[in-house]
């Protein structure tokens, strides 16, 4: 069987990776696609638009019980990631986080060319879409115009914190990231002014209290309110006007818009990729897990088929069965056996626990 080592698989600069399968999305399902393939020798590269493994455990409620995880009578969402990263450590994939697939296309016999949104790529010759109901994308602040500025004065995440010393700030949110910044920026930046809706935060409590010993210190001010329209100048951000609780308008100076506000998930450039979809899912059979086009194949809540739960437990079975059907792809000459993990020494050996 054709095993490409993801470790070794890089390819000089500005060619593609070369490798087996990819898997897209880190999720839940994708991890224990590593687990399954890893077992029957084949690697894998993971990438997920996410800066972190878990899918929506991890990004939507890592603090929550799971009750219908076989075995486990309760398990926490993030304590079920961490368990499973450490079910598949012995297999050696490569996460390539913070990246979103957003290309997929045939290259021939040779398989599938991926892109990523960070321009890396990929040579594989099969891809596993591990989805879950798309890609987080961040909350946008929903006021007309503000499109036109994002990436440059209106941003949804920080890439370089440097960029925004010296300017003035206006600063929306009321979780961890908004707070985290308004704390980490008064005294770097020129001024913020930090926006939140309600008077309740999500956001560790003593995160608020030091925020709310900056504004008594002036340091920096807090307003209740909500994004009500920008204010532009020759094509320029010059400030935004909040609707204030009490329902009047204050107009602030800005250079730099920074809204906070979590990440929902979109479907994105999956459907784009000329795979049959149903209801947005990507229909499959049920033998295979296979997408409409052969090579592809999507498990978890991504895939839709008769009787489809978008549950955990249902991503993990069609993991299974997907990689069997992957291993039979990769090398039709050889047939798959079924082998027990508790009996099989070369299973124990790729797991790492053989004497
Ligand atoms: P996800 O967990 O959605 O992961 C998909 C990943 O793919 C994401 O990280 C996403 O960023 C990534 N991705 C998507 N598109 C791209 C792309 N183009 N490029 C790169 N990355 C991409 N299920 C249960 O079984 N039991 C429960 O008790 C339970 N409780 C829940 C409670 C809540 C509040 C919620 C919201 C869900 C709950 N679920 C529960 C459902 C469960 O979380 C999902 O069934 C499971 O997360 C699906 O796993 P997945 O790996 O298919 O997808």
């Amino acid at each position: 069987m054709t095993t490409s080592d993801p470790g070794k698989a890089a390819g000089a600069p500005g060619e593609p990776i070369v490798t087996d399968v990819v898997i897209v999305g880190a999720g839940p399902a994708g991890l224990f696609q590593v687990f399954e393939l890893g077992l029957l020798g084949i690697k894998a590269h993971v990438v997920d638009t996410l800066g972190h493994p878990g899918g929506q455990c991890a990004e939507l409620y890592p603090d929550k019980p799971i009750y219908d995880i076989p075995a486990l009578p309760v398990c926490g969402a993030q304590e079920l990631v961490d368990r499973l990263l450490e079910q598949i450590n012995p297999f050696g994939a490569v996460f390539h986080y913070g990246q979103e697939v957003v290309g997929l296309r045939q290259q021939g016999e040779a398989g599938f060319l991926l892109e990523t949104s960070a321009g890396t790529r990929f040579s594989t010759r099969a891809v596993v879409i591990a989805g879950g109901l798309g890609s987080f994308q961040p909350r946008r602040l929903g006021v007309d115009g503000a499109d036109a500025f994002e990436g440059t004065q209106i941003h949804y995440r920080v890439r370089h914190a440097g960029d925004f010393h010296g300017k003035r700030l206006v600063i929306f949110g009321g979780g961890d990231s908004a707070l985290d910044w308004v704390v980490d920026l008064t005294g770097k930046a020129g001024s913020i002014v930090h926006v939140h809706r309600r008077a309740e935060f999500r956001a560790a409590p003593a995160s608020v209290a030091r925020m709310r010993e900056l504004v008594a210190q002036g340091r920096m001010s807090y307003v209740e309110g909500t994004a009500a329209s920008l204010r532009t100048a020759d094509g320029r951000l010059t400030g935004i006007t909040v609707k204030c609780a009490d329902g009047s308008l204050v107009d602030f100076d800005a250079d730099h818009v920074l809204a906070f506000f979590g990440l929902h998930p979109k479907l994105g450039p999956i459907a784009d990729w000329g795979i049959e979809l149903e209801k947005k899912a990507l229909k499959v059979d049920t033998a295979k897990f296979q997408t409409s086009v052969p090579g592809i194949f999507a498990i978890g809540d991504i895939n839709t088929y008769p009787g489809k739960k978008k549950l955990i437990l249902s991503g993990f079975h069609e993991a299974a069965l997907a990689a069997f059907a992957i291993a039979e792809l990769l090398n039709p000459a050889k047939k798959v056996h079924l082998q027990y993990t508790t009996t099989s020494p070369i299973m124990q050996r790729r797991l790492g626990v053989a004497d």
